[in-house]
């Protein structure tokens, strides 16, 4: 920042400040700060990354092949991208795929456990395409395994924590009241009693 305040310096004949007290002004006049962007890293670099600086010494060689091969293909994206911008009206077009598309899809997930037996887990998975991870998604989930209970069960307790985007909201409260409330044939709950 500090060279490209010494070229509008030139650009406007102003005299410039010393780096020192560009320094001292920026850090102590202005409210700002560097931010560094967020980057996905590949699954290679993520797990060298959390590798101890022994381990990461031990396979330092491979990864220095990973990370030449990261340049090469960048030099090979620039010297592509040159060849696109050589003429005002060029023959060749460059295509880059932004982050977007390579971006994780995230899977979310959420988990009953039924006390009867141990190990008693359902798990109701779906991806950010299909729904987001709201109280809806959560009332549907309970709804469906609700659903799902053997014709025995007329009484249900559910204890979960008092996290209101995902538990403790109307939607919850109104799909359990209308669970216990409709008429049905083959269930036969009519309490259901939520614990925070
Ligand atoms: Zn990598």
């Amino acid at each position: 920042m500090y060279q490209l305040f010494i070229e509008y310096c030139q650009e406007n004949n102003l005299e410039p400040a010393s780096e020192r007290t560009y320094r001292k002004i920026f850090c102590e006049e202005f409210n700002l700060s560097f931010f560094k962007p967020k980057k996905d890293i590949c699954a290679t670099c993520h797990r060298y990354n959390q590798l101890t600086l022994a381990e990461q010494e031990e396979q330092r060689e491979g990864y220095d092949k990973h990370i030449q091969r990261y340049r090469d293909s960048m030099k090979a994206k620039q010297m592509d991208k040159d060849r696109s911008n050589q003429k005002e009206v060029s023959s060749v077009l460059l295509l880059t795929f932004r982050a977007y598309y390579s971006r994780k899809l995230c899977v979310y997930n959420l988990t009953v456990w039924e006390g009867k037996k141990p190990n008693d887990g359902h798990c109701f998975c779906w991806l950010e395409i299909e729904g987001k991870r709201g109280s809806n998604e959560i009332a549907s989930c309970i709804f469906r395994w609700l659903e799902k209970l053997p014709c025995s069960i007329n009484e249900v307790s559910l204890f979960s924590d008092t996290c209101s985007g995902k538990n403790r909201n109307q939607q919850m409260a109104a799909m359990m009241m209308w669970y216990v409330q409709r008429q049905r044939t083959s269930h036969a709950i009519n309490i259901i009693t939520h614990n925070f």
